[in-house]
């Protein structure tokens, strides 16, 4: 408990935002009709630096679709010119970038150290894994399956009542390091776990019947940066000989069609694919517990941001998995689920027609692994603050997004292979 105590002051003497400030700059939502203004974005690509939100990169821009990007402050009259001269529409999501990353620290809660309704730093969480587990000794136990590129280890909660030979639910947070609503909701699944079990019926049974493993930061150093340095990191920290630049994209780096599509081969890149599949600790970590477990995982769920969307394979093909029709009907039937709480919309269907071709993601490679109920959630929101979401509506779209997890519980336990 003292060593609790003094982490979580150590992580509060730290500012909100050292490092880059961001000060003025801007995401512009980009509406792009057809190919000429694909050519269009690709020429400002080449003499402004472009942070892609939404797709992930360049080359994932579809016509009859939009592109959010953020622009560097000192660069954003000359992009705004171009698009007017270009004529293409266009709004500005978020005029000066600085001012919403401190209007995301919105929460009325004014604990110190963890809290469910605010976002956690590294430390706390990972003090927080440490508690959670001796708190709830007959529900949780925290093992660890490796470490990450720069030395921290990464947790796995096992969230279930002891029993033999049951099913499990794999689910996993944070792959992106700036997806910050995504460890929130893992931190949120647990205490929900354990708040209900025993009065909630489903939750109860859920876990009397399966247990569920839940990986509550699997880019623990990108997220860590996005704290100290720049809040913007998506990838890994990982560096290589032969390039000054940092990170692989752990969403690209599964043996799945790796770097065949929609993943970039430049170290550079938001999109890097790694120097091989597998590469990354991190990928190998996730990877190697699946693959030994593959007996007892039914369902594979891994958690990002931003857009409303509930993915299932295949991503890295337009090929439909084999039980397409299946997955789409419980896709529609768990939006539908969550919207109840809210009124929250989704969109939902296989990742490369409905968002856009990516290969080496995780969720391909789990259901390529034969685990047959392998989804990616996107949350909230669609743009409005992007990866900023604020405090404020973390327990609302835990809530809802809790919705569509327990009716998938349901499903698979219904339906167990
Ligand atoms: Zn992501």
């Amino acid at each position: 408990m003292l060593a609790f105590l003094i982490l979580v002051t150590v992580t509060l003497t730290s500012a909100h935002h050292p490092g880059e400030h961001f000060e003025g700059d801007k995401v512009f939502r980009v509406h792009v009709e057809d190919e000429n203004h694909i050519s269009l974005l690709h020429e400002l690509a080449s003499t402004r630096q472009m942070d892609f939100w939404k797709p992930d990169s360049l080359t994932q821009i579809k016509p009859h679709s939009t592109v959010d990007f953020r622009i560097k402050a000192e660069d954003a009259v000359a992009v705004e010119d171009f698009l007017g001269q270009n004529r293409l529409r266009y709004e500005v999501l978020i005029s000066n970038l600085r001012s919403m990353m401190e209007a995301q620290f919105d929460s009325r809660v004014r604990a110190t150290g963890h809290s469910y309704e605010k976002y956690n730093q590294w430390e706390t969480i990972e003090a927080w894994t440490e508690q959670v587990a001796s708190e709830n000794p007959d529900l949780i136990s925290r093992s660890a399956i490796g470490t990450t590129f720069l030395g921290n280890t990464i947790y796995l909660l096992k969230v279930g009542k002891p029993g033999s030979d049951k099913p499990a639910i794999f689910m996993d947070c944070g792959f992106h390091a700036r997806e910050w609503i995504s460890p929130a909701f893992c931190q949120w699944f647990v205490r929900e776990a354990v708040r209900t079990y025993g009065r909630e019926i489903h939750m109860t049974e859920f876990l009397d019947k399966l247990d569920f493993y839940v990986l509550p930061v699997v880019n623990i150093d990108g997220y860590i940066y996005t704290w100290t340095t720049n809040r913007m990191w998506r990838k890994t920290r990982s560096t290589k000989a032969g390039s000054t630049c940092v990170g692989t994209d752990l969403n690209r780096n599964f043996d799945a069609g790796w770097c065949r599509i929609g993943a970039s081969t430049n170290p550079c890149d938001e999109t890097y694919c790694g120097s091989a599949a597998e590469s990354e600790k991190e990928t190998k970590a996730v990877a190697n517990f699946i693959r030994n477990h593959l007996s007892s995982i039914k369902a594979y769920l891994t958690i990002h941001s931003y857009s409303q969307m509930m993915l299932y394979p295949y991503s890295y093909d337009y090929k439909l998995p084999k039980n397409n029709v299946e997955l789409n009907a419980l896709a529609k039937a768990a939006v539908k689920e969550l919207a109840t709480l809210h009124g929250t919309s989704y969109t939902y269907g296989p990742g490369a027609s409905t968002i856009y071709p990516a290969a080496g993601g995780s969720d391909d490679w789990a259901y390529d692994q034969g685990i047959q109920y392998s989804f990616t959630f996107e949350l909230r929101d669609k743009g409005r603050y992007g990866f900023l979401l604020p405090e404020s509506q973390i327990q609302a779209t835990c809530e809802e997004t809790m919705l569509a997890i327990k009716y998938v519980t349901s499903y698979v336990l219904e339906h167990l292979y």
